[in-house]
């Protein structure tokens, strides 16, 4: 396998690995790689397993357990749940890629909304501080809350650093096309919900790059009246689908009251695979914790401290596990307390394989949980 970091807009090749903006046109730069093999290192309970099949090869690999997320049936379309990811959404793999590779006192991350969070809580696993640079017209103002409840501060007049579009990013995003590839699923097509398209490009890149990966057709899925993905221009094997608004809020509604919460863009590619029929939607992010919180009401609080009471006593728990333990309590109750403690840092979760699955198991953070070592 070889690599080389170019521009795919203008084709200019760089020497310079950590380069990530192309000094000629000003497009992201992404690294091209020739005779990828699925080279699986199960050492990883993570999207790691294929870090052989990166072009870059991370000192420490900064990890929550991202990737490797479900292929689940949902109605009559088969989901690949990225919800499932430590902060909720797909940016987690672009940003345990970034954070693993790039090591800094302080990441000045231009702000773009699940990005800029899962950037604070992969920067503060590491132990590093992030600044979000943002454009007060365009910010959400509950993502600045739970920014700056993973620590990270917000600016406004300041040059960001780092932005979404990055090579590491695309690397990260590339998996998502591994794990299909791995999964090998009955379906002659991936849809993508896009916005600026690097999303849809990577998994067609990562698709592409592989020996031997499963014929998918890679389908952003834009809503009807957005604008065009300003890189989908960059890749000739990705088709373009719009669906109406109406159809995508349909979908969310009939989702929600089966207690499936996506967010509007997510439910995009959902709505059209289910029209379209014979392909896989990739389910992006969900509502989860918006939804988050409004259950911080009487009860949690005991509920949490049973918890920690618990794992201190016997640490090392799945969440089913803990359900068992104080079954006075739903098993939901319990999933929202345990994330919301793993996101105050009083709980960590590590990930181990047992068979082909994954399975979340939880403990109190000892200051040190999501670092290990590449060579270890
Ligand atoms: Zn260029």
């Amino acid at each position: 396998m070889r690599c080389e970091l170019r521009c795919p807009r203008c084709g200019f090749v760089s020497d310079d690995h950590n380069m990530m903006r192309c000094p000629r046109c000003g497009s992201p730069l992404m690294f091209k790689c020739h005779e990828v093999r699925l080279d699986v290192n199960s050492g990883y309970a993570s999207m790691w397993r294929y870090v052989n099949m990166m072009a870059v090869k991370p000192a420490r690999v900064v990890s929550y357990g991202e990737g490797l997320t479900p292929l689940v049936k949902i109605g009559e379309v088969m989901s690949k749940l990225e919800t499932r990811n430590p902060t909720g959404s797909y940016a987690d793999r672009a940003s345990s890629a970034v954070v693993s590779n790039i090591v800094r006192d302080i990441y000045r991350v231009r702000y773009e909304s699940d990005f800029a969070y899962s950037m604070a809580f992969y920067a503060r696993l590491a132990g590093s501080a992030i600044s979000v640079v943002a454009d007060p017209q365009s910010l959400d103002p509950y993502d600045v809350v739970e920014i700056a409840s993973l620590g990270g501060s917000i600016e406004f007049d300041a040059a960001p650093d780092l932005y979404y579009e990055n090579p590491l990013s695309v690397e990260g995003l590339k998996t998502i096309a591994f794990e299909l590839a791995e999964a090998q699923p009955r379906a002659e097509a991936v849809y993508v919900p896009s916005s600026s398209g690097l999303l849809a490009i990577s998994v067609a890149e990562g698709l592409d790059e592989l020996v031997g990966s499963p014929p998918l057709e890679v389908v952003a899925v834009i809503v009807k009246g957005s604008p065009t993905p300003s890189m989908l221009g960059l890749s000739k094997s990705i088709r373009l689908a719009e669906i109406e608004p109406e159809e995508v809020v349909k979908s969310q509604v009939r989702l929600a009251k089966r207690g499936i919460y996506m967010k509007f863009l997510a439910a995009s590619a959902y709505s059209y695979a289910a029209v379209e029929g014979n392909g896989i939607a990739l389910i992006t992010g969900s509502l989860r914790r918006s939804l988050q919180r409004k259950t911080k009401v009487g009860g949690t609080t005991m509920l949490r401290s049973m918890i920690i009471s618990l794992l201190s006593r016997r640490g090392g728990l799945t969440a089913y596990s803990i359900w068992k333990e104080m079954s006075q309590y739903t098993l939901r109750g319990v999933y929202s307390a345990l994330r919301s403690l793993e996101l105050s840092g009083t709980v960590c979760a590590r990930y181990t394989m047992e068979g082909s699955r994954k399975v979340k198991v939880y403990e109190l953070c000892d200051g040190q949980a999501g670092e290990q070592n590449f060579n270890t």
